[in-house]
């Protein structure tokens, strides 16, 4: 669709710094206004729209139109007035703006040091949130060579160095070496760093390269036969590194060690751990045997007749509660139904031993209702959940029905 509108002048071209200006407006639509003029960059090359106020309405972003007109994205939750031939005074958000020069000047920094360094190319970069992106192709660096890259980043920053942009003919692209072809034709924006990177580039950067400030590796991932690399840049580096400082330093005093030796502490306590665990279990599996011996002898053993344990084991785990079940199972002609609670959850478990049975379907119908039970098993042992714990005596009566003993 052609536009009926003249392009906008891009005026954060001609200074990437300003923030406040005056426009006439040309346009409104339901979702975006248009201007003559605008320092509202939108979304391009990586780097996202802007956000900010046009006359009294949010901008919620900015995105290229047709034939070089740019649409500011209003909020859709907010009603306004504003009409066309308006005069209107507008303001990009800066923090916002700021942050993406950072990464987007940082990531032109890094795609050079890759280059430099590791003669890897950035095939496409990507300014999120939390992190920027470059994806380069080739294999995943080595930690020794990803730091000289680091390195050589924060040293192009530290040198300061400018950051110019300039439009050359296209015909002249070739004289330029590049480091990378450019995808526009017609008239093309050149961004160039001395003796560090020059390339085609729409997106708005910082005046010298001291303005990014640090940059920090924080993730690499494996992606379509590429590696791709995630970058704490500008702002984003220094707030990650407090975070970090901080979390390091409480865990340092909360183990009681220097900051250098937490992770062999933690991977001592872990080793710690699971030997503790081990041993427990261990111990809790004794525990559960003798329990479950002393209610076999507690259990009435008249000559011939089947006994029965019903017995509410407190509060044990399933585990413990399984072994009780199978020690109970290795008696003859002995029924157990068996609860135990954990973490407010109740827990049941039937079995028997040699010369009685139970149906698991009659259990299902005529012994799962009464206490609101769930679960399964199968022969000698049953184990599941229930909803109705104060009904256990209930439950215990309705199994023995199951495995015909009189209750
Ligand atoms: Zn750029």
């Amino acid at each position: 669709m052609s536009s009926p509108h003249h392009a906008t002048i891009p005026v954060y071209y001609e200074d990437a710094y300003a923030r406040d200006f005056e426009a006439t407006v040309l346009d409104v639509e339901s979702d975006h206004i248009i201007l003559d003029r605008t320092c509202f960059y939108p979304e391009g090359g990586g780097q996202p729209g802007d956000r900010g106020t046009v006359g009294d309405v949010r901008i919620i972003d900015t995105r290229k139109g047709d034939a070089g007109v740019i649409l500011h994205r209003v909020d859709p939750d907010q009603p306004h007035d504003i009409q066309a031939g308006q005069t209107v005074s507008c303001s990009i958000d800066w923090d916002w703006r700021f942050d993406f020069m950072q990464q987007h000047t940082g990531q032109h920094v890094l795609s050079a040091s890759f280059l430099r360094i590791a003669d890897m190319q950035s095939v496409s970069v990507h300014q999120g949130l939390e992190y920027t992106t470059i994806e380069l192709d080739g294999e995943e660096l080595s930690a020794d060579a990803l730091v000289a890259v680091e390195n050589e980043a924060n040293r192009v920053i530290n040198e300061n160095l400018p950051v110019q942009a300039y439009e050359v003919d296209e015909a002249e692209v070739g004289r330029l070496d590049l480091r990378r072809a450019p995808k526009v034709s017609g008239r093309i924006r050149i961004v160039e760093i001395p003796e560090t990177d020059r390339v085609a580039c729409g997106g708005v950067h910082t005046r010298r390269t001291g303005e990014v400030g640090l940059l920090r590796l924080c993730a690499v991932e494996r992606i379509r036969g590429n590696v791709r690399y995630a970058w704490f840049i500008g702002r984003r580096a220094h707030e990650h590194h407090r975070f970090a400082h901080n979390e390091l330093s409480a865990l340092s005093t909360l183990l009681s060690v220097p900051a250098a030796e937490v992770r062999l502490r933690v991977q001592e306590l872990d080793a710690k751990l699971k030997d503790a665990e081990r041993q427990i279990a261990g111990l809790l599996g004794d525990v559960a045997r003798s329990r479950a011996d002393a209610l076999a002898r507690a259990a009435e053993d008249t000559e011939g007749a089947p006994r029965t344990v019903i017995e509410d084991l407190g509060e044990v785990d399933s585990a413990y509660l399984r072994t009780v079940a199978e020690v109970l199972a290795a008696q003859p002609r002995m029924l157990a139904v068996l609860m135990a609670r954990q973490s407010g959850r109740a827990m049941w478990a039937v079995s028997h031993g040699e010369g009685l049975s139970v149906d698991p379907q009659t259990l299902r119908s005529q012994a799962f209702p009464v206490a609101a039970a769930k679960g399964g098993g199968k022969p000698p042992l049953w184990q599941g959940a229930m909803e109705r714990p104060e009904a256990f005596g209930d439950f215990a009566r309705a199994v023995c029905v199951c495995a015909g003993l009189s209750p």
